[in-house]
């Protein structure tokens, strides 16, 4: 097993701390230092996996394909690299500081039945995408179900038990069959997982959150046994509360031979909301739906497709008409078309939404500087500041206004304020032309604008 690696740095990621270790490898906490400020990402160093020069192209080709999943609740991956002094390859995803369903819900836990469905209306839409991809997870569990920051689920390890299973024969410790033998479909048990074998998968976690016992236990060869020979035990003895036709549905997902489970698992989960008597639609309420939506809108820009994201936002907007950061944002993306006005209304409508929307205050500030509102600017600027006091940005730009409207005193010493909490920044990025513009009161704003707009963190 390899030491915590804490302290050291892998390429441009400097690892902070472990946050666990798994079949595959170590996680760690890392910043990436390319950007600015440094992002927090999760790295996984699969420790299982030394690679030589050959195997690492096929590994690096067999990832891009099998890893680049692109969904609101499959964790993004970011990076793949190579840790030269142990040959071990790493991947360097997005960090869901939320952790796991299995610290969140430790062992044993029972969990109400409300709870479960909009788990699983997550979950669902994930495997669905990822099987109409061709895709199959392989390694469903509750440590592979991690939660952001707003609390959305998010599935990780896609395809990294197929990897580490195709990679088996050129590893140097071989690790067999893939997967985690208490969620094993019996076929995956005999090397022959599908798309059936995460239904199965899915189900025994429900069992296991509906009673607190996943239905079979032991070891490998007794899961094995078990999984592929014997029935799982009646639910409701432990769990009285649930209907029986839930458990039917659970245990028609768990038939032994994949294709006597439900066709698909947007199926299973039709099937068992329509046992519960409610509908996908509803589970999912209005705001984890916007919520979803807006990681979507995210990616549409990353993508570089704005219209797009801006049709995301409408929508977002009309299922949950509160929601401050989708008017934030929606607002960040109208002067990209011209539509100045629509966007301050909806920074004034954000600000409204959510008074301590430092972002909506800046943004307003900003644009309005643009458009001549110079003390409507600096009220918004003086907002964003007293919400946020280390935002060097918002001094920054309070600064530029200043200078624009001849308070070079103030400029010069917001200015300061701004070098002083992000000097980095400040050099790389300010200093030339803001000495520039402290002398000439350029006009240099407007071109500056909608690429400094800036979302809730
Ligand atoms: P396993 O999934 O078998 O638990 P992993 O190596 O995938 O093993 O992960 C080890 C632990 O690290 C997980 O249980 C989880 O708590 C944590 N972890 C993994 N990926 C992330 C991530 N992207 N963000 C935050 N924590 C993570
Ligand atoms: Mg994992």
């Amino acid at each position: 097993m390899l030491l915590d690696l804490s302290g050291q740095r892998l390429d441009r990621y400097h690892l902070l701390r472990l946050l666990g270790s798994g079949s595959f490898g170590q996680v760690y906490l890392a910043e990436d230092h390319s950007q600015t400020p440094p992002a927090q990402v999760a790295l996984k160093l699969l420790t299982s996996f030394r690679l030589n020069a050959q195997d690492l192209q096929a590994f690096l080709n067999e990832a891009r394909t099998s890893l680049r999943l692109r969904h609101p609740h499959i964790v993004p991956l970011l990076d793949l690299g190579l840790d030269p002094q142990r040959s071990l390859p790493f991947l360097v995803m997005a960090y869901a500081p939320g952790g796991s369903l299995r610290l969140r819900h430790p062992r044993g836990s029972r969990l109400p039945l409300s709870t479960v469905l909009t788990y699983v209306a997550q979950i669902t839409s994930a495997l669905q995408y990822a099987h109409d991809a061709g895709i199959i997870h392989r390694d469903l569990k509750p440590d592979n179900l991690l939660l952001d920051a707003h609390d959305r689920l998010l599935l990780s390890d896609f395809g990294i038990a197929l990897l580490a299973s195709s990679f088996a024969t050129s590893l140097s410790s071989t690790t067999g069959v893939a997967g985690t033998p208490t969620y094993m479909a019996p076929e995956q048990f005999l090397g022959h997982p599908q798309r059936a074998s995460d239904q199965y998968a899915l189900a025994v976690i429900i069992y296991e959150w509906l009673c607190g016992e996943p239905p079979f236990r032991g070891t490998f060869v007794e899961l094995a046994g078990q999984h592929l020979q014997a029935a799982p035990p009646p639910l409701r003895p432990r769990a009285p509360e649930v209907d029986p036709a839930v458990e039917q549905v659970l245990l028609h997902a768990l038939a032994k031979q994949p294709d006597e489970r439900f066709p698909s698992v947007t199926a299973f989960t039709a099937a068992l909301l329509r046992a519960v008597g409610t509908s996908l639609s509803t589970t999912l309420d209005a705001h984890q739906q916007s919520l979803a939506l807006l990681q979507q809108a995210e990616q549409s820009l990353v993508q570089g497709n704005r219209q797009q994201a801006l049709a995301i936002y409408n929508e977002a907007i009309r299922l949950n008409p509160s929601s401050a950061v989708a008017y934030n944002n929606r607002g960040t993306l109208r002067p990209h078309f011209k539509q100045l006005q629509e966007a301050l209304a909806d920074f004034s409508e954000a600000i409204r939404l959510k008074p301590d929307l430092a972002a909506a205050y800046f943004n307003r500030g900003l644009l309005s500087s643009l458009l001549g509102h110079y003390e409507q600017a600096i009220a918004d600027f003086n907002a964003a500041l007293r919400l946020k006091p280390q935002w060097a940005g918002a001094y920054y730009y309070r600064a530029l206004l200043q200078a624009q409207l001849g308070q070079l005193q103030q400029a010069r010493s917001d200015y300061e304020q701004a070098s002083h909490l992000d000097p980095e920044f400040a050099e790389a990025f300010y200093s030339s032309f803001f000495e520039q513009l402290l002398r000439q009161r350029t006009q240099a704003l407007p071109q500056m604008l909608p690429w400094q707009l800036v979302g809730p963190e």
